[in-house]
């Protein structure tokens, strides 16, 4: 075990008693607040799933699926820890049970192991260790946060409590625990209970793993009885057990943990010197502030395929692209008003006027043919009725597609994603691609993660990132066909952001004087969007839909 240099400091954050009670939001919150008592934080995550990373996942199933800056296909707690931290997170923090018995199986394979027997313990917990330190080592933090997915006594994530037990005994005075759990109030009793939390902290210490602090989500604040209770029978003390009620906004919850003293606690139990003694929230008390105070609204269509799930509404889907719309109208201090459609509603052209109350359209990222056709009629519509349009990845390709056909009379052009016969394949596969589909290998092969974009001068787009390059996160097979770009630019569409080698087609935009706002991005630009650093084309595209809004 290598330690050169800083003393890093650790802290696992595990859930009690059910998911989904925002473990990755607590996670996300005690960096920031670690970060604001000005330490170098970073922030990792666990996935128990045997999936080698979580590209090959249905987004209906898992939600998101958010690209790092070096391309892994990570969870979207990744997402959330670099919108809170405002840093980019790097691939080793993270990892999933099929990424590390991969890395094992491979080195056992090398003869890595010396000939020795490799077991399930303690080598696989030693690779998860092993990681979490490189994470930690590579980025020089002081503290380094690990969420554990899953909750405790499930059998899939018992390997990496065993990690958390391993590591506190190798360095006692680095390592703390979190417990996130869950306190119910029933309908049927009205009372806040205590049990099943006192449940979850036993299982934990069955693990071996004790927790230090207890976060006690709740529809309400917890009240002083409760927090003895949970203080006596859990070995925390009652200042360890932090009041975690429901919250409007996920943004309020750092500073809500900040009420009873967590980042403090924290500093304390894992006697972090270099913690300030005070905690600086002033930027993020702005930005919560203002997200709370913005003047009329502004109403956003976002039109995808992922959003029904039975009975069900799911916005997770595209977490990363509603936060990026929410950072920019809070920017420009209007509030947000998001409807998610599905757009198979719109195929042949039906419902379109459903739009009409609309001060912009998104078409997000997507795969395959479900709703495509109720899409192009979208962007259509967006198009003729000067609706501002953002388009981003699958929503540029489709951009493309219905320009292709209704004002470059391309007839019956077509992405090759969908249609590989069409005589118009606008949208083609990516040469190097190709050969990836034929072998069926589809894991982690897109083109993945950041990449140069150079913009074209006194574009809407070069104007709105002021500067002449930038670089962007990518997740896709198809590209515009670079045998259509003649074509296509004849009639009108402009190509405003380009690979440097000027072959693959990045930004399309309609000028200014067409139309107020039509643009769509190959790559995602709403990964790189922050609450403290929203994305310059959200903001233009929210800027274009504002100023439709009071032109009505
Ligand atoms: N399906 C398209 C492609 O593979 C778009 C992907 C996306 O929207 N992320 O190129």
């Amino acid at each position: 075990m290598m330690r050169a240099g800083t003393v890093h400091k650790y802290i696992f954050i595990v859930g009690g008693v059910m998911s989904g009670v925002g473990k990755g939001i607590a996670s996300s919150s005690i960096a920031t607040l670690l970060k604001a008592r000005g330490l170098i934080v970073t922030a990792l995550k666990i996935d128990p799933y045997i999936n080698v990373d979580a590209g090959t996942m249905n987004p209906t199933v898992h939600g998101e699926v958010f690209v790092l800056e070096d391309g892994l296909e990570t969870d979207q707690d990744m997402g959330n820890y670099e919108r809170f931290l405002n840093q980019s997170i790097p691939s080793i923090n993270y990892m999933t049970t099929g990424s590390v018995y991969l890395s094992v199986i491979k080195r056992e394979r090398n003869l890595e192991y010396d000939g020795k027997c490799v077991e399930v313990v303690p080598d696989i917990p030693l690779e998860v260790i092993s990681r979490i330190e490189k994470a930690a080592e590579d980025s020089g933090a002081d503290v380094t946060t690990i969420e554990i997915g899953g909750t405790v006594g499930e059998y899939q994530n018992i390997l990496f409590l065993e990690a958390i037990r391993m590591m506190k005994t190798l360095h006692p005075d680095d390592v703390a625990t979190v417990l996130v759990s869950y306190l119910p109030v029933p309908n049927s009793i009205g009372e806040m209970k205590t049990k099943p939390t006192q449940y979850a902290a036993r299982t934990l210490n069955g693990a071996g793993v004790f927790a230090d602090i207890i976060i006690a989500r709740a529809p309400i604040a917890i009240d002083e009885k409760r927090r003895q209770k949970i203080a006596l029978f859990c070995n925390v003390k009652p200042e360890n057990v932090i009041s975690a009620p429901d919250v409007k906004s996920i943004y309020d919850v750092p500073l809500n943990f900040e009420k009873d003293n967590l980042s403090a606690q924290l500093c304390e139990i894992l006697k972090m010197n270099k913690c300030s003694p005070t905690v600086d929230l002033k930027d993020w008390e702005e930005f919560v502030s203002r997200s709370k105070n913005g003047e009329g609204e502004v109403k956003i269509a976002v039109v995808g395929k992922y959003f029904d799930s039975g009975d069900f509404v799911l916005s997770d889907v595209y977490i990363s692209v509603l936060e990026a719309i929410k950072y920019s109208c809070y920017a420009a201090e209007v509030m947000p008003v998001i409807d998610y459609i599905s757009s198979s509603q719109f195929e042949k052209g039906k419902n379109l006027e459903k739009l009409t109350g609309y001060n912009g359209v998104l078409v997000p990222g997507g795969f395959g043919e479900t709703g495509i056709e109720g899409k192009i009629r979208v962007i259509q519509y967006a198009r003729e009725k000067k609706i501002p349009y953002f388009g981003l990845c699958y929503g540029m390709q489709l951009m493309t597609v219905e320009f292709a056909r209704n004002v470059a009379e391309l007839k019956d052009a077509h992405t090759t994603e969908i249609n590989e016969k069409t005589t118009n394949p606008v949208i083609a596969i990516l040469p190097e691609q190709i050969e990836k589909m034929a072998k069926k290998n589809y894991g982690g092969t897109m083109r993945l993660g950041a990449y140069p974009c150079e913009l074209t001068p006194g574009s809407i787009a070069q104007e709105a990132y002021a500067k002449k390059s930038t670089s962007e996160r990518h997740r896709h097979r198809y590209e515009v066909n670079p045998e259509y770009i003649e074509k296509l630019e004849k009639a009108g569409l402009v190509f405003s952001g380009r690979s440097p080698d000027g072959v693959l087609m990045e930004i399309a935009e309609l000028p200014k004087s067409v139309h107020p706002f039509f643009l769509g991005t190959q790559f995602h630009p709403e990964f790189l969007a922050r609450p403290l650093s929203p994305h310059p084309l959200f903001n233009a595209f929210i800027k274009a839909a504002v100023k439709q809004s009071r032109a009505k």
